[in-house]
């Protein structure tokens, strides 16, 4: 008999958010279920690695454990100081908030599941929209088809899923989508400190929509589930020709013979 598989969790929010809770719930009848995670709230660090002072590791018990870092450092120390063996699923959240267009480059849930795909561990990376209260009854039913689909069919390779879910309680149709555009107004406040100076605090501001209807931002928009396939590759292949015939950029080579 094959032995059950080891799906890692961990997420941005920290170990104590209601969104992970939520996905361990959904994930647990799929298999052994690691939890490691930030002792706290980590949303937009991005893709941070900690390397100016050390990490500790908090087992908690039942498989769970906290690292006072990113997420992207709990997956990296999870897989090669915690785990025996590579698990055969990552999943990272439920994040309290959507993950939609540009945004996923701030994004820890993201990052995380970036760091695991840099690992070839399949990777799904989840997220419920709204603001809070969040109703995450249908990203758990979600993350559970997801994840048995992850553990049952590979993934196009060096590829995650970035997964939008809207916060609902009723069944949302699943929509494949494509990376939108998503650029905020107002999200820079400006106000005085207490001494006079003024301070910016970014965050809140309204979202410009993306027209595209095959993007994920409108998926989301119109009440659908959005998966993304999103690779680590950010190389724009046909700005390689462009740059080499059009600024021709090795020729200058020709001019100073390095
Ligand atoms: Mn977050």
């Amino acid at each position: 008999m094959t032995p059950p598989p080891t799906i890692l969790l961990t997420n941005d929010d920290g170990i104590h958010s209601p969104g992970l809770a939520r996905l361990q719930e959904a994930l647990a009848p799929l298999g052994r279920i690691v939890v490691i995670a930030p002792d706290r709230d980590n949303s937009a660090v991005s893709h941070s690695l900690t390397m100016n002072r050390p990490l500790k590791v908090t087992p908690l018990g039942d498989d769970r454990y906290t690292i006072d870092g990113t997420p992207t450092d709990c997956v990296a120390v999870g897989l090669k100081k915690i785990l025996a063996s590579p698990p055969d699923l990552l999943v990272s959240g439920i994040n309290a908030g959507p993950n939609l267009g540009d945004d996923i480059s701030y994004s820890g849930t993201v990052s995380a599941a970036i760091e695991g795909t840099m690992y070839g561990i399949p990777s799904l990376a989840l997220s419920v929209g709204g603001s809070p209260p969040h109703d995450f009854r249908e990203a758990m039913r979600v993350a559970a088809l997801m994840a048995a689909r992850a553990l049952a069919s590979p993934l196009p390779a060096d590829t995650l899923l970035n997964i939008n879910v809207p916060s609902t309680g009723r069944p949302c149709r699943l929509r494949v989508t494509r990376q939108g555009r998503r650029l905020w107004e107002n999200s820079i406040h400006e106000a005085l400190d207490p001494r006079g100076t003024t301070h910016y605090w970014i965050g809140g501001g309204t979202p410009v929509p993306d027209l595209g209807e095959d993007t994920d931002v409108h998926a989301l928009a119109i009440g659908l589930v959005s998966i993304t396939p999103i690779h680590l590759d950010l190389t724009n292949h046909a700005g390689i020709a462009y740059l080499r015939e059009s600024w021709c950029l090795e020729e200058l080579n020709e001019s100073h013979k390095p």
